[in-house]
């Protein structure tokens, strides 16, 4: 599956696979200097089937306890996300999403 980090209309990166996504799967993105790294999928914003295009939020790695591992949002555990918007980590549901222009 190819995937790539893609500006979005509202301004906010966003991925751009093949295939379809669903919101809560997590891809791995290619970056261009040969790392990679892996996301979790917020929203698909537009998908043909062949092409989808999602929001996302990154993914939190396991070993980053500091925060515990409660979500900030609704206090239940679970596997969380940080929220782009205030760098908490909540469950991908509970975190704000960005207004959408979509
Ligand atoms: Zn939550």
């Amino acid at each position: 599956m190819a995937t790539s980090f893609t500006k979005l209309k509202n301004g906010d990166w966003g991925v751009r696979t093949d295939g379809s996504a669903a919101v809560g799967q997590s891809v791995v993105v290619a970056k261009r200097d040969g790392s990679s790294s892996t996301v979790i999928v917020t929203k698909v914003l537009w998908t043909d089937g062949k092409v989808s295009l999602c929001a996302i939020s990154r993914a939190v790695p396991k070993n980053n306890s500091r925060n515990g591992s409660v979500c900030a949002e609704c206090g239940r555990g679970g596997p969380l996300v940080t929220d782009l918007e205030d760098g908490l980590r909540k469950h991908y549901r509970c975190c704000d999403l960005p207004p959408s222009g979509y």
